[in-house]
Formats: structure tokens, C-alpha cells, sequence
């Protein structure tokens, strides 16, 4: 195909981002013979969960499924039907025009009729030695994917704000004791989250301190601790840590073009896909300040995927009818 062809081209679909969500918009746009692009990433191709090992809670699995295992399932299935799925960035998009320039990494651009920003949402890191290989192995963003694995086991959280606690009192109906690792000697979760994590007896906190190194042998067995007013070091046994300092939604490639919601998700109308300019859609984490699940994200994939077609029709008689109308007026 010669380059001129490719930029002449306007696709139905292009999806961005080969999660959950991206991957499910996939399938049911192919499926809909709507010829859907993904631009799955150059480098990070399927998604948060190609970062985790179990994934015990995505149904249809009854013995559970390693998480790029699952993410391969996802591409191949959308495959299956079509789908055209490309390993590489989105770099630069034009949304606020009925036909969306999105230029790629490699250097292309590709015109479509829709768009579907499935993005994702990053977790925020320590940025300590072992938290990345441990990542899997007792190192955790997502209590409620993980918390199972840790019964009657020692933990650690880090973190301050009301996830942080909410991430703690979750993970006491697992472990037998829970420790709260924080910064600074006051927290910034709200009074009643920080009353009720103060008065479960399974959490400690270890105010003052911050996670210097994770340590263990293919799975977390001890921590180290530095006090931020000191500076003295300690460790902690535990074989588990969770990372709750909070996640950044990906946007940054749109956010001057959409509506943004005060968590920085991109904002939808309702429970639609619908974002503030039409023929945008979003699905999965990126517009999620709160369930963050994978199940979650493929159904809001498969939201969206309904909205685009939905939305294809109504644009393909709109064109219908201007063109019958131009044809119609005398010159
Ligand atoms: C370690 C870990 C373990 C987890 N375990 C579980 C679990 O057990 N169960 C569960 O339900 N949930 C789990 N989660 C949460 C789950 O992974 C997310 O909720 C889910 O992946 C969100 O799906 P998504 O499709 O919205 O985004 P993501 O999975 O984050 O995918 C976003 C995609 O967008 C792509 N992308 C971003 N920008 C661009 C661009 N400019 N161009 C092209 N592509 C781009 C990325 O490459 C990525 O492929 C876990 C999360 C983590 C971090």
C-alpha cells in the first residue's frame, strides 16, 4: 500500500491502548465488522497486567490465570475477528474534528471516524531496589486482586491518604496483622478512614518512615525502613507490600483536548463512553477514579465499543441525508 493510500484511508475505530478495555472494544468492534485499529503499544502491549502473576477474580477462569496469559487470550480473541493490532504509540491526536488525525510513533498517521482512549491508569511506584522484580511476588497495587493470597500473614501498606486506609481495612480480613507505613506522624485520609483504621487492632502504623529497599528471594520476605526525621534504618519482616501512594490517569496525550474530571479521569456522560467531543470515546481505567478492576475495565470496553457503533450509524445517515440534500439544491 503506498503512503498516499494510507493517509487517504478513514477507519471506523482506532482504539488506543491494549488493556482490558482496549482488547474487549476490540472484539466487539471487529465483531461488528467495523474493521478496528489498536494501537497496543510499543512497549507495553496488554496492559497493567502483564505486570502480575494470579489473577484469581477475572470470571471464566475457575483455577485463575496468570495475567499475560489472560492479555494474550484477549489479543488473540480480537484477532480472531479481525482486529488490526499494531505495537506501537500513539504520539499525537487531533480529536476536536469529525474525522481524528492520530499520528503514530513510527512516524504514519492515521485519520478514523471515532476514537476509542483506553489508555489505562498508571499505579505510582515506590521507585525503591526489589519493588519491580518483587512486582507479583508479594509487591502489590490492588488489595482487593491480592488480598486473598496473604491469609493470616503479615503485611505491610504504604501510604497516607483514604485508599491507603481503605486498601489497610480491606487487607485485616486476610492477614493477621497489617502495618501502615507512613512518611509523615500524621495522616491525610480522612478523619472517620483514619479512626477506623486506628481502631482495628490488626493495623499498626510506623509513622515517620519511608521503604528504602524490598528484599526477598522470588517473593517479598523483609522490608527497609528509613525515619524521615532521624534518619535511622530498621527492617520489617513481612512477605507482602501494598503500594497505595496513589495512580495517575494516562491522559496526558489528550488532556488539553477533553473534559477532565477533578480526579483527572477523562469525564464521560453517564454511564456512556461518551466524553466531551464527539466521536471520542473512553473506556477502562483511564476514566475510572475508583474500581480499577479488570473486569471493570473490559466491560467499559465493551461500552464503548457499543457507543462507537451506535454513534458510526447515526453519522453514516447524517452524511446520507447531506449528501441527498446537495444533490437536490440546483446549482
Ligand atoms: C500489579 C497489578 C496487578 C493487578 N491485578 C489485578 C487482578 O488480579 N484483578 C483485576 O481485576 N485487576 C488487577 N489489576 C488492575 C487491572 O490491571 C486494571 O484495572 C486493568 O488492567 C485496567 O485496564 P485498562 O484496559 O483500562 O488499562 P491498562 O491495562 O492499563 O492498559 C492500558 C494500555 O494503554 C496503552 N497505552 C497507553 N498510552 C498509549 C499510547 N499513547 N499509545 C498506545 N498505547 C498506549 C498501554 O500500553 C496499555 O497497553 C492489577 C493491576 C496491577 C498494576
Amino acid at each position: 500500500m503506498t503512503e498516499q493510500a494510507t493517509v487517504d484511508q478513514v477507519h471506523d475505530v482506532v482504539i488506543i491502548g491494549s488493556g482490558p478495555a482496549g482488547y474487549t472494544a476490540a472484539v466487539y468492534t471487529a465483531r461488528a465488522n467495523l474493521n478496528p485499529i489498536v494501537l497496543a503499544g510499543s512497549v507495553t502491549a496488554g496492559g497493567e497486567l502483564m505486570n502480575t502473576t494470579d489473577v484469581e477474580n477475572f470470571p471464566g477462569f475457575q483455577d485463575g490465570i496468570q495475567g499475560p496469559e489472560l492479555m494474550m487470550n484477549m489479543e488473540a480473541q480480537a484477532r480472531r475477528f479481525g482486529a488490526d493490532i499494531r505495537h506501537e504509540d500513539a504520539t499525537e491526536l487531533k480529536l476536536d474534528q469529525r474525522v481524528k488525525e492520530i499520528s503514530l510513533g513510527s512516524g504514519g498517521v492515521l485519520h478514523a471516524r471515532s476514537v476509542i482512549l483506553a489508555t489505562g491508569s498508571a499505579y505510582r511506584e515506590l521507585g525503591v531496589p526489589g519493588e519491580k522484580q518483587l512486582s507479583g511476588h508479594g509487591v502489590s497495587w490492588c488489595a482487593t486482586c491480592d488480598g486473598f493470597f496473604f491469609r493470616e500473614q503479615a503485611i505491610a501498606v504504604v501510604g497516607g491518604g483514604d485508599s491507603a486506609m481503605e486498601e489497610a481495612l480491606f487487607l485485616t480480613k486476610f492477614a493477621s496483622k497489617v502495618y501502615v507505613i507512613h512518611r509523615r506522624e500524621e495522616l491525610r485520609a480522612s478523619q472517620i478512614m483514619a479512626d477506623r483504621a486506628k481502631a482495628n487492632e490488626k493495623i499498626e502504623f510506623i509513622w515517620n518512615s519511608e521503604v528504602t529497599e524490598v528484599r526477598g528471594e522470588g517473593k517479598v520476605s523483609q522490608l527497609a525502613l528509613r525515619n524521615t526525621v532521624d534518619g535511622s534504618e530498621s527492617t520489617l519482616d513481612v512477605t507482602g507490600l501494598f503500594v497505595a501512594i496513589g495512580h495517575d490517569p494516562r491522559v496526558d496525550l489528550f488532556k488539553d483536548q477533553l473534559t477532565l474530571t477533578d480526579e483527572g479521569t477523562v469525564e464521560v456522560q453517564g454511564r456512556t463512553s461518551k466524553t466531551s467531543l464527539p466521536g471520542v470515546f473512553a473506556a477502562g481505567d483511564v476514566l475510572d477514579p475508583h474500581y480499577r478492576q479488570a473486569i471493570t475495565a473490559a466491560g467499559s470496553g465493551c461500552v464503548a465499543a457499543l457507543d462507537v457503533e451506535a454513534y458510526l450509524a447515526e453519522a453514516s445517515e447524517t452524511d446520507a441525508a447531506e449528501t441527498q440534500q446537495a444533490e437536490t439544491i440546483p446549482a
